[in-house]
């Protein structure tokens, strides 16, 4: 096992009628600024709840942050903190609304000429504007951790950007915001959730015995409540345990110890920027192709995961990886997700060759647990998933 350090301040509030606690984790002194996104809260009654338990807080409101949180929009609702005193921040949302908050909890406090450096610099964030969440929509862990994406529609880019000040000091989680989400976004929770794991789990076997089994038992329970989940939203406990999981995929305590991947996302992120494809939708296209590309370097744990998680008993150490690699394939197909570029973009002929420009440009020439995949491993990748 590596040497790691853990710690995540984050207060989780779970559970049903939760919203109503949210005043109780606000100082009462604060003015807040609630953000939200496209309006579903106003449909769903998330957005009542809110309100309600605000009544006695003094706020103002920023709705229209757009999924793949737009760098000109938060530009906007950067104005409205400044011209208010703002002193806290209310993401009421998914993952979008709430990196798009975190990258307004950095940008509040920073003191360089353009924000857009918060994005490029590559400094980590080490204090930002207070902020807390209520989750819409689980799959991204982004309720309790300290990272975020970040979308430029100009120039087409998608950066994360993230550090120790990042972390929500509370979020609340209620399972019964499931019930509202249509499926296409259900479909892409259990996809990106099961893909954080992923990421966090399919290198090398690195004597981390707890933390496979804590990555297998989230990829397992996201298996077996994924078709509750999608057949009755309203199911309580399969909502509950979905909502967990997902938190638990992405807020830093499978991959503590262990060597991580991350570059599905790192190059998922590029097919979004292109082609606008929604987030979990691009891991799912180049998922199999990194585990096919690298097969020899990850066959060990590709082989555990067949037999502990697909129960994959026949085979060699190889079969085994590969049976592996087309379960996860299948799992994505079943639930409606396409995983090949070509089924959602005519244009997908030199993709490959502009992802790695891209990286190039960048300075990305290392990426994935070994830091060995250069920019033309990637261009490769994204060819083999067209
Ligand atoms: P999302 O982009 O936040 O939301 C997708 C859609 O679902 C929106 O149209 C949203 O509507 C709707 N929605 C949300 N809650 C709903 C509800 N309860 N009922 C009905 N509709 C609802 O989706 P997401 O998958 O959570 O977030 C994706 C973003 O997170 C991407 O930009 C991705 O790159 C990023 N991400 C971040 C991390 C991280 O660790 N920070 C990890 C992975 C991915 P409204 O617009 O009305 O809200
Ligand atoms: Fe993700």
């Amino acid at each position: 096992m590596k040497n790691f350090e853990f710690k995540n301040p984050t207060k989780i509030i779970f559970g049903k009628d939760t919203i109503a606690k949210l005043t109780e984790e606000i100082p009462s002194d604060a003015k807040v600024l609630v953000l939200y996104g496209g309006g579903s809260i106003k449909k769903n009654g998330i957005y009542d709840q809110v309100k309600t338990a605000l009544k006695d807080v003094e706020h103002v409101e920023f709705g229209g942050i757009p999924a793949n949180p737009e760098y000109s929009v938060l530009l906007k609702a950067l104005e409205v903190i400044k011209a208010e005193n703002i002193t806290y921040l209310l993401a009421v949302g998914g993952g979008s609304v709430i990196d798009g908050t975190k990258f307004l909890s950095a940008a509040a406090l920073y003191d360089g000429e353009n924000p857009w450096e918060i994005l490029t610099g590559g400094k980590p964030t080490l204090k930002g504007m207070p902020f807390g969440t209520v989750l819409t929509l689980p799959a991204t862990g982004s309720e309790m951790n300290s990272g975020a994406v970040i979308t430029n529609k100009e120039t087409k880019e998608k950066l994360a950007m993230g550090g120790a000040g990042l972390f929500p000091e509370f979020s609340i989680l209620d399972p019964q915001v499931i019930t509202s989400i249509p499926r296409r976004q259900l479909v892409n929770g259990i996809t990106d959730a099961f893909t954080h794991v992923l990421e966090q789990y399919m290198t090398y076997p690195a004597g981390a015995l707890l933390q496979d089994r804590f990555a297998e038992g989230i990829m397992q329970t996201l298996l077996e409540v994924a078709p509750s989940v999608l057949k009755d939203p309203s199911d309580y406990d399969a909502a509950s345990n979905f909502m967990w999981s997902c938190t638990m995929a992405l807020n830093g305590l499978i991959q503590k110890g262990v060597p991580t991947d991350w570059a599905v996302h790192a190059i998922g992120h590029e097919l979004t920027a292109l082609y606008g494809i929604d987030h979990a939708r691009t891991l799912a296209i180049i998922a199999p192709s990194h585990y096919q590309y690298n097969f020899e370097t990850k066959k060990e744990k590709l082989a555990q995961y067949a037999e502990r998680i697909w129960n994959v008993t026949e085979g060699t150490l190889e079969d085994k990886a590969y049976e592996a690699i087309e379960k996860t394939e299948t799992f994505f197909n079943q639930m409606g997700i396409e995983t090949k570029l070509s089924k959602y973009t005519e244009d997908y002929e030199g993709t490959a060759e502009t992802i790695s420009q891209r990286f190039t440009e960048r300075g990305w020439l290392g990426l994935g647990e070994h830091q060995s995949l250069k920019p033309e491993d990637a261009e490769n990748i994204v060819r083999m998933a067209y």
